[in-house]
């Protein structure tokens, strides 16, 4: 069975989800987003060993900022979307300049793929690439849990005025993430979670 936890971080309250297999214990830490005392001390309290990966959902500094720090005290590696390379090493993509002094620079081990399954541990996620919010931006699924980043948002979706963004894209992607068949629980990387039933009926994007 898949456990599903989060912390909110960071000074754009960003959730941090930790995904965790409760047969196995592997774990995997989605949007690492702020390295503060709530994120060692959850993984502490976890193992560290358990962390097998880290995954984001795309590269905005509030989802990448406590990543370099992450990998250090698990060692786990990290998956990526491979549109947005450039967003680890230029921080006017990322807008790790708006952060006074910066974040420190990390390095991405994996890329993801759409239709490619993705296997971290005994954990298994389906990959969907829903631009718009961001070139890279990308959803994952594991059993009936939708991790939808800054993509689908409770009643939302995700601004489209950064670079790369892209306002056609992002309604093509949410629309693309509400045709699939049945009930999702939606898990965004900002506010409350939702489903996509919900979704459907009242989200202004998708009527
Ligand atoms: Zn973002």
């Amino acid at each position: 069975m898949i456990e599903l936890t989060h912390l909110v971080l960071g000074p754009l309250e960003t959730n941090c989800y930790f995904v965790r297999d409760t047969e196995t214990g592997d774990l995997v830490i989605v949007d690492p987003a702020w390295y503060d005392p709530s994120l060692e001390g959850k993984v502490r309290a976890a193992g560290a060993g358990h962390v097998k990966g880290i995954l984001l959902t795309h590269c905005h500094v509030d989802h990448i900022a406590g990543a370099a720090q992450l990998k250090e005290l698990t060692g786990a590696p990290l998956w990526a979307p491979p549109q947005e390379k450039e967003f680890l090493t230029d921080p006017a993509l990322s807008l790790a300049y708006m952060i006074p002094g910066g974040i420190r620079s990390f390095e991405a081990e994996y890329p993801v793929a759409e239709g490619k399954p993705l296997q971290i541990g005994s954990l298994s996620f389906r990959v969907l690439h829903t631009p718009g919010h961001t070139i890279g931006s990308h959803c994952y699924l594991i059993e009936d849990l939708m991790l939808s980043g800054d993509t689908l948002f409770f009643g939302s979706v995700g601004r489209t005025d950064h670079p790369t963004g892209n306002t056609a894209m992002i309604m093509q992607s949410v629309r693309r993430l509400a045709a699939l068949p049945g009930d999702w629980r939606v898990y965004p990387g900002h506010g409350p979670e939702t489903t996509m039933k919900r979704e459907r009926l009242i989200n202004p994007y998708l009527q």
